[in-house]
């Protein structure tokens, strides 16, 4: 998990945070990859809980100006399948960015300071993220925990993946 410096005051900031410990308005700015203590904060603030910054007053973040993209309500299962397949995309990049970020290395990792969170190619991410997760699965083994990641990802699985990853990259970077 990411976290953020507080711009006003001590402690840090989680990714989903929508005030300091000392209860000031923060807003995440995905430009900066930093939070703000000011406003224009997104629309759907209040409505959902979302922490990012907004163009103007009054409009929504870059992430929620895409949901109009979300998919089609009239196709079965298709929102939990696109909510399941995100969130297994944000575990993997996390899993990896941890890794990372605790100073551990493996085999599989591409270069020095890569970022798992801005890579285009899908399959190299799942590549990396698999490789880990068997890891710290067999080392969660050795204190009798259950496995960090206990899924096998199949063919359809890692298609999906790709999608959504796709999307997000896009929206991200406003296309
Ligand atoms: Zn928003």
């Amino acid at each position: 998990m990411k976290v953020y410096s507080n711009p006003v005051g001590s402690g840090n900031l989680w990714f989903d945070n929508l005030t300091t410990a000392e209860g000031v308005p923060v807003a995440y700015d995905p430009q900066a990859r930093a939070f703000l203590p000011m406003p224009p904060f997104c629309v759907n603030r209040e409505i959902i809980g979302c922490n990012w910054i907004a163009p103007e007053q009054g409009a929504f973040c870059r992430s929620c100006a895409m949901t109009a993209l979300a998919p089609d309500p009239n196709i079965p299962d298709a929102i939990p399948n696109w909510a399941e397949t995100a969130a297994h995309l944000l575990h993997l990049s996390d899993i990896t960015d941890s890794f990372v970020a605790s100073g551990l290395t493996s085999p599989e990792w591409p270069q020095p300071g890569w970022d798992p969170y801005s890579e285009p190619d899908t399959a190299l991410l799942i590549h990396v993220a698999a490789s880990l997760a068997i890891r710290v699965n067999h080392v969660n083994r050795s204190m009798g925990l259950p496995d960090l990641y206990p899924f096998v990802l199949s063919e359809m699985a890692q298609r999906k993946l790709a999608f959504v990853h796709d999307w997000l990259r896009r929206g991200a970077q406003g296309r």
